[in-house]
């Protein structure tokens, strides 16, 4: 089952696992991804990331209650990884229970998506897949962000902290801590960072050596998602054109190739929003 890279079987499956089943199941593959020796640097270094962002979550889940938390949640691949370690910090804590009217325990997760003015359906349908694939209590604003974020903690007014896939490399990330609170203008609360040291390979690393399924906008060259109006594939990621009457190269499953490269082949932070307009 496990292989040199990682798992080849899914992660996950479309066909929702009860959650606490999830969360084990989802704790266990971090356990022996972590657990792995004789890997790369390139693991190594994510295995270091991974303990570090768990022991973040776990103290937030120390902090505050899970009606008081929440994840700011778009479906793109850093608040993806972030969504799975918070599972999996979950089952370790104990946390990921079935729902028991008579306990105070709230298990669905719960997240705040804010529609961009001019989605791409391939986000939208990835954002409602997962969410069923991992149990979200997702609500969802077409709003811009400050408004939305004042009208999600009004619809939720036990938030107090909200778990965010930003990260250093991101503009205004440079001096995020993992526990901050918001700036001054902005509605209250705490933003928590774990995945902020994270570099872009590493994002990539992880998903990839876990097998967790992602947007489908990634396979086609985006590297960093944003609306259909400012958001293309990334330039670097574009092919090399075939030499005149070469034969036409086809994926596995038939389809014309793609003209540019998968999201997971780039390497550099800084290269990451070259096909975003802002
Ligand atoms: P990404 O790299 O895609 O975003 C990084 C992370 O932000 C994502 O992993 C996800 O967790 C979250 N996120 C981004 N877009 C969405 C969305 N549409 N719906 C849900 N989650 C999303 N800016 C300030 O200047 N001061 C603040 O105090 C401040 N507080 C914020 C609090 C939260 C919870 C969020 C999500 C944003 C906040 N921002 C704040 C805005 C932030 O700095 C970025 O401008 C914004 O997140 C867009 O980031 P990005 O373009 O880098 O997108
Ligand atoms: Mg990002």
């Amino acid at each position: 089952m496990n292989t040199a890279s990682g798992f080849s079987d899914p992660l996950v499956t479309d066909t929702p696992l009860p959650f606490p089943e999830l969360c084990a199941r989802i704790h266990d593959r971090i356990r022996t991804f972590l657990d792995a020796k004789n890997v790369s640097d390139r693991i190594r270094n994510v295995q270091a990331q991974t303990r570090i962002s768990l022991d973040v979550i776990g103290e937030a889940l120390e902090q505050y209650r899970l009606p008081e938390l929440s994840l700011s949640y778009n479906g793109g691949k850093d608040c993806l990884v972030l969504l799975i370690l918070y599972l999996c910090a979950l089952h370790k804590k104990g946390l990921a229970q079935i729902p028991n009217p008579s306990s105070n325990i709230e298990t669905a997760v719960q997240c705040v998506y804010i529609q961009d003015a001019h989605p791409f359906p391939e986000v939208e349908e990835f954002v409602v897949r997962s969410s069923k694939i991992y149990s979200l209590a997702l609500l969802e604003y077409a709003k811009p962000m400050k408004a939305a974020f004042a009208d999600y903690l009004k619809d939720t007014p036990l938030v107090k902290a909200i778990l965010v896939g930003t990260r250093r490399t991101d503009p205004h990330g440079e001096h995020l801590k993992h526990f901050d609170p918001t700036d001054s203008g902005w509605p209250a609360f705490v933003r928590i960072h774990p995945v902020i040291d994270w570099h872009y390979v590493d994002i990539w690393t992880f998903i990839r050596f876990l097998n967790i399924p992602y947007c489908s906008l990634y396979d086609l060259g985006y590297t960093s998602l944003g609306g259909t109006t400012d958001t293309h594939p990334n330039p670097k990621l574009v092919r090399q054109p075939s030499p005149p009457h070469a034969p036409q190269t086809c994926d596995t499953n038939g389809t014309l190739k793609s003209k540019f490269r998968p999201a997971y082949e780039l390497v550099d932070d800084y290269e990451e929003r070259l096909g975003r307009d802002r």
